[in-house]
């Protein structure tokens, strides 16, 4: 085939968000000569011929950070409202800042008063009751196998 960079591979094949161009000057470690691409966000990258032939090398790199960034936006709005976390009972969310991920209003119900805190320290555990001694003592009568209550976390 005329138009073909290496065997299997043409220009202007299209491999995922990849476009081949040309024959790499780089060489992949079996001696065998890269293939130079074009990605859909103008970034060009060399790639081997048989990554490409697998399908294993579908962008330069910047599909999987898409992914990735919407695997941790999905986690975000995961947070489980009808759950419980320790003596947390979730009132509502609150708007998340750039910065911090999702904010929970929730209510301590060892004593009944509300308190803002990351959804990520409810889900991991790290906020599990206001922090008033009161409430720890229930939280430990409650959860007995509970780890130590680490204060520190509350301020
Ligand atoms: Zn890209
Ligand atoms: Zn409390």
């Amino acid at each position: 085939m005329e138009n073909e960079i290496v065997r299997d591979i043409e220009v202007n094949q299209a491999f995922g968000w990849l476009t081949a161009i040309e024959k790499s000057h780089e060489k992949e470690s079996s001696g065998a000569y890269k293939i130079k691409c074009q990605c859909r966000c103008g970034k060009t990258k060399h790639v081997a011929a048989s990554s490409l032939r697998a399908g294993r090398t579908l962008s330069c790199g910047c599909y999987k950070k898409q992914v990735n960034a919407q695997l941790k936006e999905q986690h975000k709005n995961n947070f489980d409202m009808d759950k419980q976390y320790g003596l947390f009972k979730p009132v509502r969310r609150v708007a998340s800042t750039e910065k911090f991920e999702r904010q929970i209003l929730a209510e301590c119900t060892g004593c009944g008063n509300t308190k803002v805190v990351l959804a990520t320290n409810l889900r991991m555990g790290h906020s599990r009751t206001c922090g008033a001694r009161k409430c720890v003592a229930i939280f430990h009568e409650q959860f007995p196998d509970a780890p130590e209550h680490r204060k520190t976390v509350y301020n």
